[in-house]
């Protein structure tokens, strides 16, 4: 016996066509509207509900062939709550509902995330990169339909749900019921005939393609930062296409450091440059020669921090300012072959004498040879007893062990 329930709710028949019933719809949607006919109660419920199931061609063909039940099976309607309301309604509420079949609304497809390779340069001074991608379209030839028009039924196995149920019997008289995807429809709950099927996409509604997309990197860009093309993910029928998102994956730089809209470089001069002044030339991101230049007389002790204004990463979004370049100095001193007994007198003469030095008295004062500490020889620890033999992993130095 046919179920026509929805229809009667509208007020059509099973042969009113589509056009037909959302002019009815609409008819009776004004009419009963909550904020109009406050008395109408639960009937604009119906009436939207009637609506949402006859307008959605796959809704429609579930309930056609096996009714509401079948439809709620299937997951006709919004979350359970709104299926528990709605029918609650129309027929009482004599349905519990089964928590199965997930509701099959209008979903968001998945966004797809490709990285994008991008160089501190690339980021200084922007550029224009052209990403080859493939993706899935809606076919064309069958429109997203997989075949003819009516070739997609309900799957048979299913009756359209897409979800195979199972019962395990866990004990006598006392089973388990296990969900799982059907497999002949592949949890579509609809099914496509081998002869109808769209030679273009062989039923899969999409097709591959494969496109270029233009992606802009900006002046000032960061690490990490996202680049989006919205709606151009994968195609899916009947599902809102998800974004492109193009992330930057910035290559580390040998020079440059990175630091907010700053650029941080670490340069090593000699002993005779960081007293007596020095100029180098530095070539920046764009390719351009910055000389750089300290006079003499300006001392630049070892680790010391000099700024260059203006000359750090250009602004995101603002490329005509830009941060700042900050050098911080490290002093290459002169090997040990240098220091003569002549030239010790020389530097004494120029840098002046050393501090003056009193020799303790008493006992207790004992002379020790110091010697370069080379982590990597072990010779010295010998003494030092077994804590280090026992401890192979403990480290390259005495230092880490002596906190352990
Ligand atoms: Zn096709
Ligand atoms: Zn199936």
């Amino acid at each position: 016996m046919a179920d026509t329930k929805l229809y009667d709710v509208l007020g059509v028949n099973r042969n009113t066509p589509d056009a037909e019933i959302k002019k009815q719809y609409r008819k009776l949607a004004k009419e009963f509207h909550p904020d109009k006919n406050p008395e109408a109660g639960d009937k604009f419920k119906d009436i939207s509900f009637a609506y949402e199931v006859l307008s959605d061609p796959q809704k429609r063909n579930i309930y056609d062939k096996y009714g509401l039940k079948g439809l709620k099976e299937a997951g006709g309607g919004g979350g359970p709550e709104d299926f528990n309301n709605m029918f609650g309604s129309l027929f009482g509420g004599m349905w519990g509902f089964p928590g199965m079949g997930m509701p099959r609304r209008r979903e968001r497809g998945e966004d797809t995330v490709h990285t994008l390779k991008v160089s501190l340069e690339d980021l200084y001074t922007g550029k224009t990169s052209k990403l080859q991608l493939s993706k899935n379209v809606i076919c064309s030839i069958c429109n997203g339909q997989g075949g003819k028009a009516g070739c997609c039924q309900p799957c048979t196995k299913c009756k359209g749900t897409g979800i195979k149920i199972s019962y395990r019997q866990l004990a006598p008289g006392m089973a388990q019921q296990i969900q799982s995807r059907c497999s002949d429809c592949e949890g579509e709950g609809m099914t496509i005939n081998a002869k109808d099927r769209c030679r273009a996409c062989r039923g899969k509604k999409v097709c591959n393609e494969t496109k270029v997309l233009e992606v802009h990197v900006d002046k000032g860009m960061r690490d990490l930062q996202k680049i989006i093309f919205r709606g151009e993910g994968d195609q899916q029928p009947n599902i809102e296409t998800g974004d492109i998102i193009i992330v930057l994956s910035q290559k580390e730089n040998k020079k440059f450091q990175r630091s907010g809209n700053d650029l941080l470089l670490e340069h090593t001069i000699t002993l005779t440059e960081a007293l007596c002044g020095f100029s180098f030339v530095l070539k920046h991101l764009d390719g351009s020669d910055l000389l750089i230049k300290s006079t003499p007389g300006n001392i630049i002790k070892p680790g010391a921090v000099q700024s260059v204004m203006g000359k750090g990463m250009p602004l995101y979004k603002d490329p005509f300012e830009f941060g700042n370049l900050y050098i911080t100095f490290e002093i290459a001193f002169p090997d040990n072959g240098m220091t003569s007994m002549e030239n010790i007198l020389t530097l004494k003469s120029l840098l002046g004498p050393l501090p003056e030095f009193i020799m303790p008295t008493g006992e207790n004062v004992e002379e020790v040879d110091m010697h370069e500490y080379d982590p990597n020889d072990k010779r010295g620890q010998a003494g030092r007893g077994e804590a280090y033999a026992s401890d192979e992993e403990g480290g390259d130095t005495p230092l880490q062990c002596a906190h352990q």
